[in-house]
């Protein structure tokens, strides 16, 4: 690496923490085995709700993803799980009053709780970190639709206090790879985005959005995928976290 970094950006979700699907419930739906953490919101939901079914839930909870994830594609912005949810229960026909909103709000920690029993995080990232923390200031910057559950998502793995700077996209409104919240993170760290170095998994999420504002960038290629020429270029390629200690 050329120059030192001024600080290391990283990353969340599987570059730190894995989120892997096959851990979550299995379920039918009309005919069909699915991973979803619906069975747990709807669990909340039936005790009020006892007319409303697995089926009709898991409709509204997929429709009410497909309508806010159009919404981050076409706004650049983030959609707080909370205001999809509220989606979700609109197309359930549930007024939104008072009674309504706290089995939402119940509804969409066991959705949450259901999401954080299908993470990982194996022990050399922590230390891959810890080790970094020493040498370097830190950040983490990360898409995800409540910010309080990435939060406890980093204690639950040992990354508590690892960060001088944390920013997850429900808090801040905006979405990796638009540059708004790169530019939140280097204004917090007192950076300019050159003297960062950014870490991630995705080339259209990590490495597009540094690039995008002139930041450095690692991608970590887990999978050993091909990087096509079209393709977001990273400065460096790493297979595994551990490796980035020999880039800085
Ligand atoms: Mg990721």
């Amino acid at each position: 690496m050329s120059a030192r970094p001024a600080a290391v950006l990283f990353d969340l979700f599987d570059t730190l923490v894995d989120f892997e699907r096959d851990r979550l419930p299995l379920v039918t739906v009309a005919g069909k085995d699915v991973r979803t953490s619906s069975g747990a919101a709807h669990a909340v939901i039936r005790q009020a709700y006892p007319a409303i079914s697995f089926e009709a839930f898991y409709e509204a909870f997929v429709e009410s993803l497909r309508e806010v994830n159009e919404r981050r594609e076409r706004e650049g912005i983030e959609v707080t799980a909370a205001e999809r949810f509220a989606r979700c229960f609109a197309r359930l026909g549930l007024p939104d009053t008072d009674a309504t909103a706290s089995v939402r709000g119940a509804a969409l920690e066991a959705h949450m709780g259901s999401l954080a029993t299908a993470t990982a995080c194996p022990p050399e990232r922590r230390e891959v970190v810890r080790t970094l923390g020493g040498r370097y200031r830190l950040g983490l910057v990360s898409n995800f639709d409540h910010g309080a559950t990435a939060r406890a998502l980093l204690t639950r793995h040992g990354f508590d206090g690892a960060f001088e700077v944390t920013l997850i996209s429900a808090d801040v409104g905006f979405r990796k790879p638009y540059p708004e919240i790169f530019h939140l993170a280097c204004r917090a760290l007192r950076i300019a985005p050159a003297a960062g170095l950014f870490v991630g998994d995705s080339l259209s999420i990590d490495v597009a959005g540094a690039r995008g504002v002139g930041m450095p960038c690692v991608w970590v290629n887990r999978e050993g995928a091909t990087l096509g020429r079209a393709d977001p270029q990273p400065d460096h390629t790493i297979q595994h976290l551990p490796d980035l200690l020999a880039l800085v």
